[in-house]
């Protein structure tokens, strides 16, 4: 038995999360759920969109499946995710982008997975004005995240049998911060001679990504070149309704789909539950259950192959909930 944080979340957040729990049941894996709130609706009950016991609850479990949220306005945080992840040292954004048949998208057998540092960088928020017409952001680059970050790339690479980790950066113009992002990457690199490692300029990336992107495998960065091409990642395989993400520290991890709230679709059974479902596949696989998270995968191929239950953002329109009955019902016959 797994004991794991549910945050059903904001907007259409409630939707795809139960969407997800009626996959997750239909593969038999024993999991009690702790639910705890956070977002718009923290924020009404307790007057504050984080409230510790949120934290307090995947800190004791180490676990958590968390829909998007709602980031109230006013409320003094910048994004309660961005709380979230500083909060529990998530210093990982792992992204994996693969390409679905009965996808609508110029691009075919897609397989990359993006590693994005998610503690510093222009997103330490240290920035300030300079007089009334100027202001400073401060790019932090530190010896010790890039390490870290770089490291999990490789054990990643080497887990998943993957053969390849590409470092992006700009270090030819940000000698120093990428620098020392590229310098530490090539450092950890030679730890790991089983896997070839490369590194490539994050602008000559973007293009090869549109171009050759199956010259890629792993794809490691620090956090605003790995915000940008994530989804640059996400839009190679058919858009946000596909794009799984899990945010990992050492002690941690909570998993979750790329995109929002969606608020203009709360309450209208309407919008895609792949991305959260491939988040639980994640979340599956960090807990060790491998056999539960290959059999949704095979259930979601197949509906995605057949096209019949299949939401809007797929061509269909088949609801929400759905679209995750038909996934469960595929997983029961097996
Ligand atoms: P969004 O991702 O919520 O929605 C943008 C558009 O993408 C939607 O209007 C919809 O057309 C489409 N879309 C999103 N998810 C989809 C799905 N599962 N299936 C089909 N179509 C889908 O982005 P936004 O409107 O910029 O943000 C709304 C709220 O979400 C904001 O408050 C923002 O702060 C928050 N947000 C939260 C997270 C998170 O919790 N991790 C991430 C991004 C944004």
């Amino acid at each position: 038995m797994h004991t794991v944080t549910l945050i059903r979340g904001d907007g259409v957040g409630p939707e795809i999360s139960e969407a997800t729990l009626t996959v997750l049941e239909a593969t038999g894996v024993k999991i009690a759920w702790e639910e705890a709130i956070a977002g718009q609706e923290a924020l009404d009950k307790y007057g504050t969109p984080l409230p510790e016991a949120t934290v307090e609850s995947i800190r004791k479990n180490k676990v958590g499946l968390k829909g998007p949220l709602t980031t109230p306005v006013g409320s003094g945080f910048r994004s309660v995710n961005v709380a979230l992840r500083k909060a529990l040292d998530l210093y990982v954004n792992l992204r994996p982008a693969r390409s679905w048949p009965g996808i609508n998208s110029p691009f075919k057998e897609i397989d990359l997975v993006v590693v994005r540092e998610n503690t510093e960088d222009l997103y330490a928020g240290v920035e300030h004005m300079v007089g009334n017409d100027a202001a400073e952001s401060i790019k932090i680059i530190t010896r010790q995240a890039s390490e870290r970050v770089v490291r999990f790339a490789f054990e990643y690479a080497l887990k998943h049998g993957r053969k390849k980790v590409t470092a992006v950066h700009k270090a030819n113009i940000l000698k120093l911060s990428d620098g020392l992002f590229l310098e530490t990457a090539r450092q950890v690199a030679e730890g790991y001679p089983a896997v070839e490692f490369e590194d490539r300029i994050v602008d000559n990336m973007a293009m090869q990504l549109v171009q050759k992107p199956h010259l890629y495998d792993v794809l490691v960065m620090p956090n605003l070149y790995g915000d940008i091409l994530s989804d640059l990642c996400a839009g190679l395989v058919g858009g946000l309704g596909m794009a799984p993400g899990a945010n990992i520290g050492d002690n941690a991890a909570v998993f979750e789909p790329v995109h929002g709230s969606a608020p203009k679709y709360r309450g209208a059974n309407k919008v895609n539950p792949a991305a959260m479902i491939l988040s639980a596949v994640l979340m599956l696989r960090h807990l060790g259950e491998m056999e539960a998270a290959a059999r949704i995968e095979a259930a979601l191929k197949a509906v995605l192959e057949e096209g019949r239950a299949v939401t809007y953002d797929l061509g269909g329109s088949a609801g929400t909930q759905e679209m995750a009955g038909a996934i469960a019902a595929r997983i029961k016959a097996g």
